[in-house]
This record gives C-alpha cells, sequence and structure tokens, in this order.
C-alpha cells in the first residue's frame, strides 16, 4: 500500500490512470445531461433504469426489470399508458434532471461501478465500498444517495459521492438564493424544451414534473457523514 501511494505522489501518468480506472464519471455539464434525460424522456437506445413498482402495476409489466425501448411492451407502457410527468419520475429514479444533477458541481464522483449488484455483500466492489463507508469521512467524503427518501426517487448509489466541504456550501447558496436559481432553472429548462420541441412537437413538455418538484432531488440528499 505505501509503495501504491509513493507512486501516486510521484507519477503522473501513474496517478492519471488509476484515476481513471476508479472513477466511472465526475465532472458533466447541463448540456451532457439533457442528452441523458432527452434519449431516456424520447425511450431510444440502450436499456435504462428500472421499471418502478408504480409503472409494473399500471402497465402489467414485470417489477425492476430494465426498461428496453426495444421491447414493444415497455414502449406501449411508455408512450401510451405513462403520462409525461410519470416518465420523468421513471427516469429520475436512476438520473438528474439537467440543471440539478450534483455531477454539474465538480464535488462529486461515481467511483468503480454503476451498477448496485457489483457493491452488495461478497461482491467485487463491496470491499471497497465498506473502506470508503468507514474512512470516507477523513476526508471530507460522504455518500450522497443513501436510499429510502419519502420525497424523491433516486435509489440507493454506492458508487456516488461527494466532497462535502465544498459541496455542503454550494447547496447552502442555492438554498439562499431558491428564487434566482428556480428562475434559472427554468430558463434552462425552456431552452432545452424548446429545442427539442422544433423537431418533436407532440412531445414539447419534458420538464413538467421537475419544474414543481426539484427542490427535494436538490436538497434532500445525505450530507452528514453518517449512513
Ligand atoms: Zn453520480
Amino acid at each position: 500500500m505505501p509503495r501504491i501511494f509513493d507512486r501516486f505522489q510521484t507519477d503522473t501518468r501513474f496517478r492519471r490512470n488509476l484515476i481513471d480506472w476508479i472513477t466511472r464519471s465526475d465532472y458533466r455539464d447541463a448540456r451532457e445531461q439533457s442528452y441523458i434525460w432527452h434519449r431516456k424522456f424520447v425511450f431510444r437506445g440502450n436499456p435504462f433504469n428500472r421499471v418502478s413498482a408504480h409503472a409494473a402495476k399500471k402497465c402489467e409489466l414485470p417489477e425492476g426489470r430494465t426498461w428496453n425501448p426495444a421491447m414493444s411492451s415497455h414502449r406501449t407502457c411508455w408512450f401510451e399508458t405513462l403520462s409525461t410527468e410519470e416518465r420523468e419520475v421513471e427516469i429520475l429514479g436512476a438520473s438528474a434532471a439537467p440543471g440539478i444533477s450534483r455531477h454539474h458541481w465538480g464535488t462529486d464522483f461515481d467511483l468503480f461501478s454503476l451498477n448496485p449488484r457489483n457493491f452488495v455483500d461478497g461482491a467485487r466492489m463491496n470491499d471497497e465500498y465498506q473502506w470508503l463507508a468507514k474512512h470516507g469521512v477523513h476526508w471530507g467524503y460522504s455518500q450522497a444517495y443513501i436510499g429510502g427518501h419519502q420525497d424523491h426517487g433516486y435509489m440507493e448509489e454506492r458508487w456516488h459521492w461527494s466532497y462535502v466541504p465544498i459541496a455542503a456550501a454550494l447547496q447552502e447558496h442555492v438554498r439562499a438564493n431558491e428564487a434566482h436559481f428556480a428562475a434559472a432553472l427554468n430558463a434552462q429548462w425552456d431552452s432545452f424544451e424548446s429545442r427539442w420541441g422544433s423537431k418533436h412537437p407532440e412531445d414539447r413538455r419534458f420538464f413538467n414534473f421537475i419544474r414543481e418538484n426539484w427542490r427535494p432531488f436538490m436538497f434532500h440528499v445525505n450530507q452528514g457523514f453518517s449512513k
């Protein structure tokens, strides 16, 4: 271990490779986040997220399966049964809306893997996770999404870590200037909607739900150091 630390200090190439290997994502701007949101909303590309209990019941689909744009039963549910607001809620289970993601702040990182199965007891990233859960605090890191919130849909993310001394200050700043940020977020969502709406006039409303409900997604995040 000390040898790795020594090398980490002195060998920039080694350091970069190690950080690349550990970090699945770090800084991501709102435009990049908007591509993720749009792709899921128009239901294209690779499977994503999970079918929620609500959607499963409404569409008579098995709960917890990955949403798959290639499956006709999933397409029918997505486009014909779910409202646009319900589609947003499905996306929000695993993706933040552009403007809301903590990855915009430069303080938040996804480490090792984005698959929850890799972090459970006995799985290949569990040791790393347990180490971070115990020692991350000494370097100011905390797991942002611990699951179980009543008022927003983010699931537990054992890979998503925040550097709290800066992230907590940024969050306090948003809270202290909430009206200003609400106006800026709405203006940003307007501009994405008008860009996308020109191509898909029938799908003009991409952000109805999050406009009314962004606050818990922004504020109800674990910033304490206890899990
Ligand atoms: Zn993340």
